[in-house]
């Protein structure tokens, strides 16, 4: 090893690597910023721009590139032919290139920092090396993460250990790395909304999402899984959740608590919604968040066992007390803790606790789904703003009626279909999820109510989709509902309207439905 090129701008460790490539005789070729650090530590260096000739100028954009430079990272001293055309352009080879990125993605997630700011981050010359250097890896060492440097100062006393395996892995992570440095740029610069608007769903969809932390396993044990974050993800989202306490997220622990979250938040009122395997099993609004707690626990104590609890509501004494003493959860989503509901919680080391802004603006942009040999795109289903509450029946519902059949759409929308939710004074009575026939998810819901020993009769209920016959209605009739809520648009309303009317139903239409699968 003769020449190295170091330019780096995240200078962690480079002055100990530079001082072992001194001692061992190796030149050393640097940037402006790398350069100054280095002379100031005493270690000899030759800046790039006296190497080249050419000075750094337009604001750092331009500091390597330049034929010297590559030409010493791309030419195969192998080559006789590419010998000769360097030694006849008067270009020395590099043997080693130590290059990390200008910080771009640290930069685009800091709120203070302009888009030009941002933009001026997006680095030039570092990728073009790392590419050339990669590329020519049989002569040239690239490396582009600081873990790496013990590899080259062993490498300076036993170069034996650059075996060719080395070498491909080390250029292989220079492509992982400038692969994922220029996904990070794409989303940034896309933005939020452009390409979520389905007329402009791309021709081709590159994702990039960056590995945020490894699981111990999936949703099953014998199943690998890592989660990974979109770049630029809203602070309300769940990778933007920090976790106070508590042991490792699973893989389902993510989901549930996602679900858990983006419900809770569709509220304006303090509320409550605990879910389990995807579904909530307990939903109320409460005066406080320990009443909406305890409510929604009601629903389903079974279920709610080893469940995921979310709150929009800072999370009191009070409520952290009820929970503890009460039930085994998994984990705590809210928006904030006290300090006193954090000390309660502590005594229960394992049970995490997730802080997620919830004031936010909510996670919008696109839906995908895996399937074999492909992915499917959809817009979100954001819940609405403003729930368009069409009366059909000739009864008109209560205002009471209204804010009750308001609550159980916005839970009906985060329980899988065919999703039937009763609810009463702002809270589940009973919710039937995931039945291939609405009837059954209609009995589900009635069933499990009985077992809670919570009362059907007198309560309204949300269907996320259209009654397909009218025996739907008579048996949420027979049931006691007093009031319905759901999209409309079957070809049989008006049987499913009729049959509301005989009940003295009141039932309202609101034009959009809710699947989720
Ligand atoms: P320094 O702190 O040494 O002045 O700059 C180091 C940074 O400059 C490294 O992150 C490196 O990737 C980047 N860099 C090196 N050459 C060029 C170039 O020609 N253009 C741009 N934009 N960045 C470069």
């Amino acid at each position: 090893m003769k020449r190295a090129l170091i330019s780096v701008s995240d200078k962690t460790g480079i002055i100990d690597l530079a001082r072992a490539l001194h001692e061992a005789g190796v030149e050393i070729l640097s940037t402006g910023g790398t350069a100054r650090l280095l002379s100031q530590s005493d270690i000899p260096v030759v800046e790039v721009a006296s190497y080249t000739g050419f000075p750094e100028m337009l604001d750092g954009r331009l500091k390597t590139l330049h034929p010297r430079i590559h030409g010493g990272l791309l030419g195969r001293p192998d080559r006789p032919d590419h010998r000769t055309a360097m030694q006849d352009a008067g270009i020395g080879a590099i043997d080693l290139l130590v290059v990390n990125l200008y910080p771009f993605e640290r930069t685009s997630r800091d709120a203070h920092a302009s888009f030009a700011e941002v933009v001026e981050q997006i680095d030039i010359g570092g990728p073009a090396m790392l590419r050339s250097a990669a590329k020519n890896h049989e002569h040239v060492l690239p490396v582009v993460d600081s873990a790496d440097y013990e590899i080259v100062i062993e490498a300076l006393r036993n170069p034996a250990r650059i075996t060719p395996d080395v070498r491909r892995h080390l250029a292989s992570k220079v492509f992982a790395h400038t692969a994922r440095y220029d996904g990070i740029i794409a989303r940034y610069l896309e933005g939020p909304g452009e390409a979520d608007t389905p007329e402009s769903l791309p021709e081709v969809l590159t994702l990039t999402f960056v590995k945020r932390y490894a699981m111990r396993y999936g949703e099953n044990p014998h199943q690998r899984a890592a989660f990974y974050e979109t770049p630029g993800a809203s602070p309300a989202s769940i990778a933007q959740a920090t976790k106070i306490q508590g042991k490792e997220m699973s893989f389902n622990n993510v989901a549930d608590a996602d679900a858990a979250l983006e419900c809770v938040r569709a509220f304006a009122e303090p509320a409550c919604v605990i879910v389990k395997h995807a579904n909530p099993c307990g939903a109320a609004l409460g005066e406080t968040v320990a009443a909406a707690y305890d409510r929604a626990y009601a629903t389903d104590p079974t279920s709610a066992f080893g469940g995921i609890i979310a709150v929009n509501r800072p999370l009191d004494e009070a409520t952290a007390a009820l929970i503890v003493g009460r039930q085994f959860v998994e984990v705590i989503v809210a928006p904030e803790v006290s300090a006193q509901a954090a000390r309660i919680l502590a005594d229960k080391p394992g049970i995490r606790v997730l802080v997620v802004n919830m004031s936010a603006p909510t996670h919008t942009g696109l839906d995908y789904r895996r399937v074999s040999g492909g992915l499917l795109v959809q817009d979100r289903d954001v819940p609405e703003a403003e729930v368009r509450l069409e009366p059909v029946s000739r009864r008109r519902p209560t205002p009471t009626e209204t804010r009750d059949l308001v609550f159980a759409w916005r839970i009906a929308q985060f329980v899988k279909s065919n999703a039937i939710v009763f609810a009463r004074d702002g809270r589940t009575i009973g919710i039937g999820a995931g039945q291939m026939s609405r009837v059954d998810s209609a009995r589900v819901a009635v069933w499990k109510a009985q077992e809670a020993g919570l009362e059907v009769k007198g309560s309204v209920l949300a269907s996320d989709a259209f009654f397909p016959f009218r025996d739907g209605l008579d048996s949420a009739a027979a049931a006691g509902v007093t009031a319905v809520i759901q999209p409309g648009g079957s070809v049989r309303d008006a049987e499913v309207i009729a049959s509301a009317c005989e009940h003295d139903i009141a039932m309202v239409f609101t034009g959009r439905r809710h699947f989720r699968h």
